[in-house]
């Protein structure tokens, strides 16, 4: 018996074990939150390591790259005396599909340091898509986020664009011929340049696999376990991919919790973990039925609020844990209210011993955190917020970025047109010009050269000469002599940058390049630096907080960034119907069942406490407040003395009350 062995009975319950101990073939794990699914998933990637399967061989897909970096920290706990955890390929989809392609994206006609979009570099695709169309300027028109999600939902529902325009988007159908030419247009764009931006790496490795047998041969024989958590929210290419990878030896496992699937509006299905066994016939399938998270009071609140949805696969759920408080249902006067009874409730946990780290904040959408993240700032308290404003998507760190781009990468024409933009001086029009006389110049001449070719020059209009000269000579600079790093790169950037701006404006923005500069330094080659920031999903910029230590701060997170995690403390924000619901889920019954299971997703992050907040009144407008009602999630909620703590008053308003229903639009004090 090795050592794991022995700690593998003292960890885990027999539904558990079984699973993790089953036999090579597919295997689903369909249980509730919080029964020890990614756990039991952990475990089982250690005893197939134990029992020989070489790291290399495994691939384990989770929803966040950070849980994976989590669950390989386990596994190496586990199985790191006797097997290189390390090699194993963990990660989104998006993260393996990325590593895979860059392998093998030379079949599909790629080159292999093809460079990855983020959101915002393909909003910016598909504007230039409409301009050019002269599509833009017409009001009638979709705007590019709205052809852009047209586009991503065609590619990972796997549906023609036309079928997904009716189902989905009838009120395009006025123009549907134009927005198929922009969306073609949007596709062959990115060939041209060699671009791929998230959906296109799911896509592009499912046709990888299914145009290329050898490929695809050698791919499923080089994995011998596939392995997904959140199975629930995978979409059908996600689906398709799966099924691709794992071949004939069909040994995958999967996990999930139909009744935790928060991602239909990006196409995820959760019929795909009802059909697996349909898909996967003779597959073995485990149930977990102890919650080991929470404790009775807040699993009985979970279940309970679970109950009132119609679909779903039935499971029962009980508790392991010790008695807790009783969970709250807290209403303040206003957002204002909310952020304050938060901040003195984490203030006086934090006074008790708790650390911030064990507490969370959740919420709809991240315009819901505004007013508690200032009053968090006014009392010192740190916090982290979820990917809210992402270090890498801040407009001057891209800018950055876009240097190293177009210095490594000619063609990239969206690189140059940020940078020409910036240039004050050069509007848009100067910028189509300077593209078209530049990427009419032979390639071979040096990028510095190019920008002072008479043919570019005529088209700089007189009063940027000076920035544009700055501008060449940083180019020239940047793609003189041999490769460099991306560290030793945008140390010139930044020289280039201190050398010009001295306000106090910039000040931050320069702190925030030199720890990307620091950060770069880590990597040796530009393309996979670049690729790997299109990719980071959450990287806040370190430091920020200063005088903290940076390992116990307060989270700030939308319900979806939330799911698989949990807290000790959990507080629950603006519980208001028509915002949590949202209002546009109250009008279909599948819709109001996805926010329920999102309300699900919510309470069970908690361990021992929760806080279920919503402010009673909007902030105070010209004409006086706007009643808000109480979400309906929280007037379903079974009362009773150990259930939930009978609902307090919500304080009086100090002015004139007006009752209208929420619209659609965000607003941040509702
Ligand atoms: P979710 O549905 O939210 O993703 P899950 O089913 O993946 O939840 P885990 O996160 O694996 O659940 O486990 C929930 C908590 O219960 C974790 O803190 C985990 O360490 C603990 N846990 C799970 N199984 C056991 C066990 N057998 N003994 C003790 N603790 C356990
Ligand atoms: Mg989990």
């Amino acid at each position: 018996v090795t050592p794991s062995r022995l700690e593998l009975a003292a960890s885990l319950n027999d539904e558990q074990r079984a699973a993790v101990e089953a036999g090579e073939g597919p295997v689903l794990v369909i249980a509730g939150a919080g029964s020890g699914k990614t756990r039991t998933l952990t475990w089982r990637v250690a005893l197939m390591l134990e029992r020989g399967v070489p790291p290399e061989a495994l691939l384990l897909l989770t929803f966040t790259n950070k849980a994976a970096r989590e669950m390989i920290r386990r596994v190496e706990e586990l199985a790191g005396g006797f097997a290189d955890v390390g090699r194993m390929l963990g990660g989104t989809f998006h993260h393996a599909a990325h590593m895979l392609l860059r392998e093998h994206a030379g079949a599909l006609g790629f080159s292999t340091d093809f460079t990855v979009l983020d959101r915002e570099d393909s909003r910016d695709l598909m504007a230039t898509c409409l301009a050019e169309r002269k599509l833009k300027s017409d009001k009638r028109f979709p705007r590019p986020d709205a052809l852009l999600e047209l586009v991503s939902l065609a590619t990972n529902l796997q549906q023609p664009v036309s079928q997904v325009l009716v189902e989905r988007k009838p009120q395009m159908l006025p123009v549907a011929p134009e927005v198929f030419a922009t969306a073609r247009r949007f596709q062959q764009r990115k060939a041209q340049m060699h671009l791929m931006d998230y959906d296109d790496l799911l896509a592009h490795l499912k046709r990888l696999l299914e145009e290329h047998p050898v490929i695809r041969a050698d791919l499923t024989a080089r994995f011998q376990g596939v392995l997904v958590d959140e199975y629930q929210d995978t979409n059908r290419l996600q689906g398709d991919l799966v099924d691709l990878l794992v071949g004939e030896r069909r040994n995958l496992t999967v996990v999930g919790d139909d009744c935790q699937s928060i991602y239909s509006f990006r196409g995820a299905e959760f019929t795909n973990i009802i059909d697996f066994p349909q898909r996967y016939p003779g597959c073995g399938i485990y149930p977990l039925t102890r919650n080991y998270r929470s404790t009775p009071q807040v699993l009985r609140l979970a279940n309970a609020v679970i109950a009132r949805n119609t679909r779903q696969f039935p499971k029962a759920l009980v508790s392991d844990g010790a008695p807790g408080p009783v969970p709250q249902v807290v209403p303040t006067r206003d957002v204002k209210g909310q952020a304050a009874f938060v901040t003195e409730r984490v203030l006086a946990l934090r006074a008790q011993g708790q650390r911030l780290e064990s507490m969370a904040v959740l919420y709809r959408a991240h315009l819901h955190s505004l007013e508690l993240q200032l009053e968090l700032a006014r009392h010192g308290l740190p916090f982290r917020v979820r990917s809210g404003v992402r270090f890498f998507e801040q407009t001057h760190i891209k800018d950055a970025l876009a240097h190293l781009r177009w210095a490594h990468h000619r063609a990239d024409e969206l690189a140059f047109k940020r940078l020409a933009r910036r240039l004050p001086g050069v509007g848009a029009a100067s910028t189509e010009h300077l593209w078209t006389a530049l990427s009419s110049l032979p390639p071979e001449l040096p990028l510095g050269d190019a920008l002072l070719h008479p043919d570019v020059q005529a088209h700089v209009p007189r009063k940027a000469a000076g920035d544009f000269q700055r501008f060449q000579s940083l180019m020239a600079a940047l793609t003189r002599g041999g490769p460099r790093g991306p560290g030793a790169l945008l140390a010139d950037v930044l020289a280039a940058r201190e050398a010009q701006e001295e306000s106090d404006a910039a000040t931050r923005r320069t702190e925030d390049l030199r720890q990307l500069q620091e950060f770069a330094e880590r990597f040796e080659d530009v393309p996979r630096f670049l690729s790997d920031i299109a990719l980071v999903s959450e990287f806040s910029a370190q430091g920020a907080l200063a005088g903290e230590p940076p390992d116990d701060v307060l989270t700030l997170s939308t319900v979806h960034q939330a799911k698989g995690l949990e807290w000790a403390s959990v507080f629950v924000l603006g519980l208001v119907d028509g915002r949590f619901p949202m209002s546009q889920a109250t009008r279909s019954p599948e819709a109001e069942e996805e926010e329920r299971r999102l309300f699900y997703v919510a309470v069970t992050r908690a361990r021992e406490a929760l806080w279920l907040v919503y402010p009673h009144t909007s902030l105070p407008r010209e004409d006086g407040r706007l009643l808000l009602t109480p979400s309906r999630f929280l007037t379903e909620l079974p009362q009773g003395p150990d259930t939930v703590c009978d609902t307090l008053p919500p304080p009086e308003p100090d002015g004139p009350i007006r009752v209208r229903e929420l619209g659609p639009d965000p607003e941040p004090g509702f």
